[in-house]
């Protein structure tokens, strides 16, 4: 057994060693396991530096929780907008793909709680389907390995998945969606590395959330990724307690940074079942953004969303720049909240050159850039 698999072994999981390290009502202890059970493996819990922590947060089980029976359990609308089993497929030209129920550590505030840690929620009886909805569907070039953390097959088990997608012409890239490098370190091995690189163009979208989870051995994790040529992404959640705070914000993108990890998403809580107490304010969100544009590096600004209810997908926001936009110009606020104006340019008769399909060079009207007002529907929530 490698070391990362002896280490889930040795978690916390049981109601028992809930009660006894956590110091949590037996009752509560086993009414919390029978909603979501617990594992926190041995490197996440020595994180922890104090009850109530922002690691804490993340991986104890609270009996507020329990208060929160009526939220929805799949807001995201995942199952809806799935053909076939372990697959979701809700953008045109990219899916999402479960290959496992099983994580290194189960977060609190998971989104996906209804089928995390059930074998026969995210099965392998699913996965002959799956390819085959991936084959049939050409338009699909970017296929998510998701979960669970695909991470927690085995390196054989995961290359067989990976070979497998590279068998299918119209996939161009593949990502992985693993909280490994954070939770779990010890995963990213040199055999995973020196597996995954076979399979290019893979990347890796990891999930730390706190600048405590970035540690010699994470970094050591996400250098290992890197040098394999892989590009690793973060997505943040944020979350009350945990990081909804500018100054922590802005030192976890300056860390991630440091250890080649590119800040890519950072999400509103979702309304998720035994997670809204995690949930803050969108204007929390927008002035952490605020602190970051202008007075940091771009690339620590990742992209702020919320995932909208009932399946709308990721929507982006930002805090308002524009102070008035018409047909002749556009006034703007920059991060120092002065004021810019810029000239608009109308370009509706300016042809653009562009090469035509024979070589021959072909002239392009480009439509008038005007602001439309979009469409609204009313969506049912
Ligand atoms: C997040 C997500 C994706 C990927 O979205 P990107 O914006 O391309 O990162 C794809 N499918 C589903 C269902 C998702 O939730
Ligand atoms: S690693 Fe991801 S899927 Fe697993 S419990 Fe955490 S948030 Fe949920």
């Amino acid at each position: 057994m490698e070391l990362w698999q002896q280490m889930i072994r040795d978690s916390v999981h049981t109601v028992d060693q809930i009660v006894e390290k956590f110091n949590i009502d037996r009752k509560v202890a086993e009414d919390l396991d029978e909603f979501f059970q617990a594992r926190i493996n041995p490197y996440y819990l020595s994180l922890i530096r104090y009850p109530g922590d922002p690691i804490w947060r993340q991986c104890v089980p609270d009996k507020i929780e329990l208060d929160d029976i009526d939220s929805d359990e799949d807001p995201l609308m995942e199952d809806a907008m799935s053909p076939v089993p372990n697959i979701t497929h809700r953008y045109p030209d990219r899916a999402l793909f479960l290959v496992t129920s099983q994580c290194g550590l189960y977060c609190r505030f998971c989104t996906r709680k209804r089928k995390v840690g059930d074998y026969e929620k995210i099965s392998m009886k699913g996965l002959e389907s799956a390819f085959q909805y991936l084959e049939k569907h050409t338009e699909i070039r970017d296929v998510i390995m998701s979960g669970g953390d695909p991470l927690m097959l085995t390196d054989a088990m995961l290359e067989k998945i990976i070979q497998r997608l590279r068998a299918i012409p119209h996939i161009e890239i593949i990502r992985l969606g693993s909280k490994m490098p954070c939770v779990l370190p010890h995963r990213i091995t040199p055999q995973l590395c020196n597996m995954l690189k076979k399979y290019h163009p893979i990347y890796l979208n990891t999930h730390f959330n706190h600048p405590w989870e970035i540690t010699p051995e994470s970094s050591k994790a996400c250098t290992m990724l890197a040098d394999a040529g892989i590009p690793v992404g973060n997505q943040m959640v944020l979350m009350k307690g945990v990081n909804d705070n500018p100054e922590v914000v802005k030192e976890l993108m300056q860390k991630l940074l440091r250890i080649r990890v590119r800040p890519y998403y950072m999400y509103m809580a979702d309304e998720t079942k035994g997670a809204n107490h995690f949930r803050t304010s969108i204007e929390t969100g927008l002035n952490i953004i605020e602190n970051l544009r202008g007075h940091t590096s771009g690339l620590a600004i990742p992209h702020f969303v919320i995932d909208a209810p009932g399946g709308g997908g990721k929507i982006p926001l930002l805090p308002n720049y524009v102070v008035h936009f018409d047909d002749e110009k556009i006034i703007l606020r920059n991060y120092q909240k002065k004021i810019f104006s810029y000239k608009n340019y109308h370009d509706n008769h300016n042809p653009v050159k562009t090469n035509g399909k024979n070589g021959k060079t072909k002239q392009k009207e480009i439509k008038v850039a005007k602001i439309e007002l979009p469409v609204l529907e009313e969506v049912e929530n």
